[in-house]
């Protein structure tokens, strides 16, 4: 179905999205963006939108969301279509096989595929936004050629891990070393909850360098899973999010060859900061899919559901929950759409607003999820339905990727730093 890819889609859009930039935006745009990149018109986004769309409904429906689920397991081809439909680069450049376009285009496939399957939804991103983007964004040429096409092609699984068993809100206490050696590093330590562990080809690994100069001395490595000494110590069983595939890394020895530092030798935390920027403006249309998916449940449910001789969502308790719904999830897409704007037409990543959106998404997420649980009542609490699932697996949302307590203190200093003028008494 060659009609509806990605692929045949872009190079159809380039006439509708080809506008000349002034100088200074694309001095300001060419760090976070593919090669010859523009910003989408609202057009463009529209139709991506709509090819995400057909192929979620050819790919994910919801008897595969919900066996993925059922089963905690991905499914084992969804790689290779995700691949074959050019979603897997959207932000890298198009000469290793990326779409070429930015952060708006990002989040609308990150909605899609979440709206169909958040687990699904999470997998994706920590491949094409995590591991992809990473790479895109920091790699050499030499990096960028030998790992992106077969990443975006989905012959190969990425991932990134950052988080240990003792080190997660407080990440750069990571306690996993790299040890120069001849001719490159070698990795002890283990990793704790890094989506896709178990299936990853390629994952972003960051190890402490030099350990005792603190979050300054952490390198980001590529490393590649057939690597002796590299092992996945276990799947773990989540509560939500089942189906992606979740681990415990172990690293005995690694060997890592000096050509795969990603980034500078100690320059792992810059890396890593603001690559937690854009995961979290990405990872923040996560929330907007599984709120739409709430509401394409709970809105024909209430209207055919009858109680009392009449739709209940003739009733105002219920109207006034699907109005919250529909205005938390409008209000939170504002402001991720808002921010990925900002990125993609002025290049400009703000922290604090990267933090917010998925904030804000991600709490009026589990509301969402809660309110489509109650509206459903008793068919809200069994299985058969997918609310209950919707609702395991938005929860993720204020937990990875920074937990919500986490993202408030990025929030907090932002504005300490924005005044710290005035602390100095300048
Ligand atoms: C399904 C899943 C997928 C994940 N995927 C990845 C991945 O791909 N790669 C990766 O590297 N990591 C991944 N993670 C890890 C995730 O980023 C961490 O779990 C998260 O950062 C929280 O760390 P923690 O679990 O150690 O919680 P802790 O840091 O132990 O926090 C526990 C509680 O204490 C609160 N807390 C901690 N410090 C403070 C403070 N200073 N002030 C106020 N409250 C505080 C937290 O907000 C939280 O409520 C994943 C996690 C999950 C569950």
């Amino acid at each position: 179905m060659a009609s509806l890819t990605l692929r045949s889609l872009r190079p159809a859009l380039r006439p509708l999205v080809f506008r000349p930039l002034p100088a200074l935006q694309t001095r300001l745009l060419s760090s976070k963006h593919p090669k010859g990149f523009e910003s989408p018109a609202p057009e463009d986004l529209a139709e991506l939108r709509e090819r995400v769309q057909e192929f979620t409904r050819r790919e994910i429906p919801e008897e595969v969301a919900a066996h993925t689920d059922k089963t905690n397991a991905f499914p084992p081809d969804m790689w290779g279509k995700l691949g074959d439909a050019g979603l897997l680069g959207i932000t890298a450049d198009q000469d290793v096989g990326g779409m070429g376009m930015g952060y708006q285009a990002h989040c609308v496939v990150m909605e899609e595929i979440s709206r169909a399957s958040g687990s699904i939804g999470l997998s994706y991103a920590a491949h094409a936004q995590l591991c992809v983007n990473q790479l895109q964004l920091n790699g050499t040429p030499e990096q960028k050629a030998r790992y992106l096409p077969g990443l975006i092609a989905g012959t190969s699984v990425g991932a990134l891990a950052m988080s240990e068993s003792g080190s997660g809100s407080d990440v750069v206490s990571m306690r996993m070393t790299a040890k120069e050696v001849d001719g490159g590093y070698v990795l002890n330590g283990s990793k704790m909850w890094i989506t896709n562990g178990p299936d990853a080809d390629v994952i972003v690994v960051y190890a402490k360098t030099e350990p005792e100069k603190g979050s300054r001395g952490i390198t980001a490595f590529i490393v590649e899973t057939k690597t002796a000494g590299f092992s996945c110590a276990r799947k773990l069983d989540k509560m939500g999010m089942r189906g992606s595939n979740t681990g415990e890394l172990n690293f005995d020895s690694v060997f890592v060859p000096r050509e795969n530092v990603l980034g500078k030798v100690n320059g792992g935390v810059g890396v890593l900061m603001e690559g937690l920027d854009l995961e979290r403006l990405v990872l923040s249309a996560g929330p907007l899919g599984l709120m739409q998916a709430a509401l394409d449940v709970a809105l024909p449910f209430t209207h055919q559901r009858k109680q009392f001789g009449q739709p209940i969502a003739h009733n105002q308790f219920v109207q006034g929950k699907l109005a919250d719904m529909y205005t938390k999830l409008q209000a939170a897409r504002s402001y991720t759409y808002a921010t990925a704007r900002a990125v993609d037409e002025e290049g400009s990543v703000r922290t604090q607003d990267c933090a917010g959106a998925i904030l804000y998404s991600a709490e009026r997420g589990t509301e969402c999820a809660l309110d489509c649980v109650q509206l459903l009542g008793g068919m809200g609490y069994v299985e058969e339905m997918p609310a209950s699932r919707i609702l395991r697996d938005v929860k993720l949302y204020e937990i990875g990727a920074g937990t919500s307590e986490i993202r408030r203190m990025v929030i907090g200093r932002a504005f300490n730093k924005e005044y710290a003028h005035f602390a100095k008494g300048t």
